[in-house]
């Protein structure tokens, strides 16, 4: 049997790129400080790579399956040139309020990343995001949470409680695997 994995879950916008608040196109794309430095890191320490991504942008055509896969591939293309692979991407393509099971924090897009990479350490495993919602994810799929500061939450109103909370990827990256 495949041992199981030990897996990082990512939230994309706002995680691994900037969050402009609409990232349909190519040139939207932009990475976030460290984000690349910190992915690296965490394939480093042994992770596998997972994109979890609600792209609700899809059901009202803001953007289409072509834009957001082009945006993919220049993900993977700027990350493979230093070495760095993402092993799974997966996305939520209905509207927030469509009720389907696999926009975040509800748990489907879990299925489409073990079908990529088989069965997943959950313990051993976290999901790291900007929103609470990606703090959902986590807690639903059982794997520990972290929350990065964002404009999207604050404290005070925070009801979804992550394990750790830091200012970037790459902090979360430096926590999990310290600099010797
Ligand atoms: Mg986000
Ligand atoms: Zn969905």
């Amino acid at each position: 049997m495949e041992p199981k994995r030990k897996t990082i879950f990512l939230d994309r916008d706002g995680t691994i790129n900037v969050d402009t608040g609409a990232v349909h196109d190519i040139g939207d794309w932009a990475f976030t400080e460290g984000a690349v430095e910190a992915l690296g890191i965490l394939q480093q320490a042994g992770y596998a790579l997972a994109v979890v991504t609600n792209q609700a942008a899809l059901a009202d055509g803001r953007t289409s399956e072509e834009k957001v896969g082009a945006i993919h591939e220049r993900m993977l293309h700027d990350l493979e040139r230093v070495g760095v692979r993402i092993d799974s991407i997966a996305y939520c393509p209905h509207a927030a309020d469509a009720g389907c099971l696999c926009r975040k924090p509800r748990p489907g897009l879990l299925d489409t990343i073990e079908d990529a990479l088989g069965s997943i350490d959950r313990k051993g495993s976290w999901m790291i995001g900007d929103k609470e919602s990606d703090v959902g994810f986590g807690r639903n799929i059982g794997v520990q949470t972290s929350l990065i500061r964002s404009r999207y939450w604050d404290s005070d109103t925070l009801t979804e409680k992550p394990d750790r909370i830091v200012d970037s990827l790459l902090e979360f990256a430096r926590f999990i695997s310290p600099p010797s």
